[in-house]
């Protein structure tokens, strides 16, 4: 398999990103010549971007705000990223940009560790918080879960009743009690508690035993996954699925699995 030219991730802003980190460490582990930086692109300078890393034949993933972009610039779309509407990682093939989208089966691996972890099942009801890009990657992984119901709150209803459009046994609930009553997961797919101590479901609204699962990661845990713990529920961050999106990303783009202790040990 012949190495991209270079791995990089495309965001704006994208300093508080833990992928630098954990691709190097991985890159270093299995002694690949490559290093993985991370790009500052305003959404004006994306389509420059594109052409350049295309010339170059480079590899790598998208965040915050340019997964949609991304796909639309992309000649070929796998399955998952066609279902999900976005692509978070890209790459050469036989001269065509090839988009794809490896944050469901993050989501999804992280999800089922929480659960092994909890000694559950698959969830029946899940309470998804927020109808942004990883909102729909949650949906795409829960849509598969055999019976699972997802119910979506979101400040503004318009973005979760699209996903209700796209997602199947997918509702909407407008009131956030409501929403998370009956849970037995709880995920936070917004961006509250990274770069403060805010609650995205308030500890006393969620029901006794649920799993928490906040999709927010920083070094050290969130506040909400650490109080939602203390008072007795199997939870954990975003840190799981961001390590298993990026090890599948590494997967396709260099043929080999990464070394996942190496990636944990770097980012925490
Ligand atoms: P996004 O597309 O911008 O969507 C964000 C969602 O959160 C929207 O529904 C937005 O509502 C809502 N929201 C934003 N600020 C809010 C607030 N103050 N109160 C209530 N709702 C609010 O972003 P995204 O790509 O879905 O990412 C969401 C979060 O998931 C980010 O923190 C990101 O870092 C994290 N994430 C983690 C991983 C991982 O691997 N762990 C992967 C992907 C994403 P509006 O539509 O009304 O703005």
């Amino acid at each position: 398999m012949t190495l991209p030219a270079r791995l990089v991730l495309l965001g704006h802003p994208v300093a508080h990103s833990l992928s630098p980190t954990i691709h190097n460490a991985a890159l270093r582990a299995a002694a690949i010549p490559l290093e993985y930086t991370a790009l500052d692109i305003s959404p004006a300078q994306l389509p420059e971007t594109m052409r350049m890393l295309r010339a170059e034949g480079a590899a790598g993933n998208v965040t915050i705000p340019h997964k949609r972009a991304v796909f639309e610039f992309c000649d070929r779309i796998t399955d998952v990223a066609r279902r999900v509407g976005a692509v978070n990682t890209f790459m050469m093939r036989d001269g065509a940009l090839l988009g794809d989208n490896t944050d469901v089966a993050g989501f999804d691996m992280a999800a089922r560790t929480l659960m092994r972890n909890a000694g559950t099942a698959l969830p029946k009801r899940v309470a998804l918080v927020g109808a942004g890009g990883a909102a729909a990657a949650v949906a795409a992984a829960v849509e598969e879960w055999n019976g699972s119901e997802l119910v979506i709150w979101s400040r503004g209803p318009a973005r979760a009743e699209a996903l209700v459009q796209r997602f199947a046994r997918t509702s909407v609930e407008g009131d956030l009690s409501r929403a998370v009553c009956d849970a037995d997961l709880v995920v936070n797919a917004t961006p509250l508690g990274m770069s403060d101590d805010s609650f995205p479901v308030p500890i006393a609204m969620l029901p006794s035993g649920c799993l928490v699962l906040d999709l927010v990661y920083k070094r050290g845990e969130t506040e909400w996954v650490c109080a939602a713990r203390a008072a007795g529920h199997p939870a954990s961050d975003g840190l799981r699925m961001l390590i298993e999106q990026a090890a599948r990303a590494f997967h396709v783009w260099l043929g080999v699995a990464p070394d996942r202790d190496a990636m944990w040990k770097a980012a925490t």
